[in-house]
C-alpha cells in the first residue's frame, strides 16, 4: 500500500457514495452508515476493528509499547453534493499510517478517528462529534436543532444508538486513551496553494470568528416625490458599511496574517422597486487568525457602520449570531509538519485555515497540527472538488513523514 492506494480507497468510497450530483454521505444518514461500514470492511482487511465512542465517532487503535497515543483524525461525512476529498483524505490516510506501522515496532499507540457530523450540513451544527470528544458540546444548544424536514436532531441520533446528553462523556474516554499528539491531512478549498504551485502547506491555526446582523433603519419613501437630499435610505448606509467592511480587511492584512469580512446576507424592507429602503439588514463574518486584530476589526466595523449611519440619516442597531476564538497550533508540531512537507515538496508554505476543522477541536485536548493538500481552483463542498493525483500523492506521502516524526517526538517525551 502506498499513496497511490490511499488515493485507489478514496475514489471506491466516491463510487460507493456519491451520484451524479457528488458525494451524498450526509452524517446521520443511510448513506454515512454506508460509507462506514465499507471503512470496517476495509479496517478489518487489516485485521483491525472500530469502535464508537458515546459522541458517535469510530476509533481505530493500533496499540504499541506506550499507550501514549498519537491520534490521526478526519471525517467520512460529507455536505449534500459534496466532494470526494474533503474528510475522507484524512481518515484514509490515516489508516495507511496504521497499515504501514502494523508489521514494525511501535514506540507509541496510534489511532484513527473518523469523527461524526464534521460538517454540521443537517442540523447546521459542525464539528458535532469532535466538540464531543473535546468536551466544549453543550447538549442545551444543540437539543432544538431540526433538519429541513422538522426531524429533530435527538431523534437522528437516536437512530444512530447516540444520546445527544451522553455525547460530552466522550472526552473522558478520548483523555483515558493518554492522547499527545493530534493530527490531519485535509485538502485546502481555497486557492491560495495552487496559485504559489504548492502541492502541500502547514497550517498555523485556524481563523477565529466574529459573526453579527447589523440592522440599519431610516424611513421608507416614494421613490420619485422623494429628494436625494431628504431620503433617509438603509440600504446606502449599509452599501456604504460593507464597503468599508472591505477596508478594514484589507487594511488588517499582511501577506502572513490575512484577514476577512464578508457581507453575506442582504434583505431590504420594504423591498419594491418603487420605494427608498426603510430597512436594510446585513450579516457580517470576520474571520481572523490573530485575536487583537479581530477584536480591533470589530471595533474599526462598528464605528465604520455608525458613520455610514450618520451620513445617511438613518440608525444602526448590531445583533451578535456566533462568535469563536482563533486557534494556534502547536508550534513544535508545526515544525515537524514543515520538515516533512520540505523534505518531500521541497517546500513548506505555512497559511492559516479559513474554515473551521476537527482539529481546532482536538486542539483543546492536546498538540495539534494540520497539513493541506491544495485543491483545483479552490474549489470545494462541490462535485468539482479536486486535487490532481500527483500533487495529492505528494501531500500523503508528505503527511506520512509527519507521523513518523511526531510517533518519535512522543516517544521520546
Ligand atoms: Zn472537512
Amino acid at each position: 500500500m502506498s499513496a497511490r492506494d490511499v488515493i485507489h480507497n478514496l475514489r471506491e468510497l466516491a463510487a460507493r457514495t456519491s451520484n451524479a450530483g457528488g458525494a451524498q454521505r450526509v452524517a446521520w444518514g443511510p448513506v454515512w452508515r454506508e460509507a462506514r461500514a465499507w471503512l470496517d470492511g476495509t479496517v478489518g482487511e487489516l485485521g483491525l476493528g472500530a469502535a464508537a465512542d458515546a459522541a458517535g465517532n469510530r476509533w481505530i487503535t493500533l496499540p504499541g509499547d506506550s499507550p501514549r497515543t498519537v491520534v490521526i483524525g478526519g471525517h467520512l461525512d460529507s455536505v449534500p453534493n459534496g466532494g470526494w476529498l474533503d474528510g475522507p483524505l484524512g481518515v484514509l490516510t490515516g489508516l495507511e499510517a496504521l497499515r504501514r506501522y502494523r508489521d514494525k515496532p511501535r514506540p507509541v499507540t496510534l489511532a484513527v478517528a473518523d469523527f461524526a457530523d464534521e460538517e454540521g450540513a443537517r442540523f447546521s451544527r459542525s464539528l458535532l462529534g469532535s466538540s464531543g470528544a473535546s468536551g466544549s458540546l453543550i447538549p442545551d444548544t444543540a437539543r432544538h436543532l431540526v433538519d429541513r424536514d422538522g426531524v429533530r436532531l435527538v431523534d437522528a441520533l437516536a437512530e444512530n444508538g447516540i444520546d445527544l446528553e451522553r455525547m460530552p462523556e466522550a472526552r473522558e474516554a478520548l483523555l483515558a486513551r493518554d492522547p499527545r499528539a493530534y493530527l490531519e491531512l485535509h485538502i485546502e478549498q481555497g486557492p491560495v496553494l495552487e496559485s504559489m504551485d504548492k502541492p502541500a502547506g502547514v497550517v498555523i491555526g485556524a481563523y477565529g470568528v466574529e459573526r453579527h446582523v447589523l440592522r440599519f433603519t431610516g424611513q421608507a419613501a416614494h421613490s420619485g416625490s422623494t429628494p436625494i437630499a431628504m431620503r433617509r435610505d438603509a440600504f446606502l448606509a449599509a452599501a456604504e458599511a460593507a464597503l468599508a467592511f472591505r477596508e478594514i480587511a484589507r487594511r488588517h492584512s499582511t501577506p502572513e496574517v490575512g484577514m476577512v469580512c464578508t457581507v453575506g446576507q442582504v434583505a431590504v424592507e420594504p423591498g419594491i422597486v418603487t420605494a427608498v429602503p426603510g430597512v436594510c439588514e446585513i450579516s457580517l463574518d470576520q474571520r481572523a487568525i490573530a485575536p487583537d486584530i479581530l477584536a480591533r476589526a470589530l471595533a474599526d466595523a462598528r464605528e465604520a457602520a455608525n458613520r455610514a449611519a450618520r451620513n445617511n440619516g438613518v440608525s444602526v442597531e448590531w445583533r451578535h449570531v456566533w462568535r469563536i476564538e482563533p486557534s494556534r497550533f502547536d508550534p513544535r508540531l508545526v515544525e515537524l509538519c514543515a520538515e516533512a512537507a520540505r523534505e518531500v515538496t521541497g517546500h513548506a508554505p505555512r497559511l492559516p485555515s479559513g474554515p473551521l476543522h476537527d482539529a481546532v477541536e482536538m486542539n483543546r485536548l492536546m498538540p495539534a497540527v494540520m497539513m493541506f493538500a491544495s485543491s483545483s481552483r479552490g474549489l470545494s463542498h462541490c462535485r468539482e472538488e479536486d486535487t490532481p493525483e500527483p500533487q495529492l500523492e505528494q501531500a500523503i506521502e508528505a503527511f506520512l513523514r509527519l507521523v513518523d516524526r511526531t510517533v518519535a517526538l512522543v516517544a521520546a517525551e
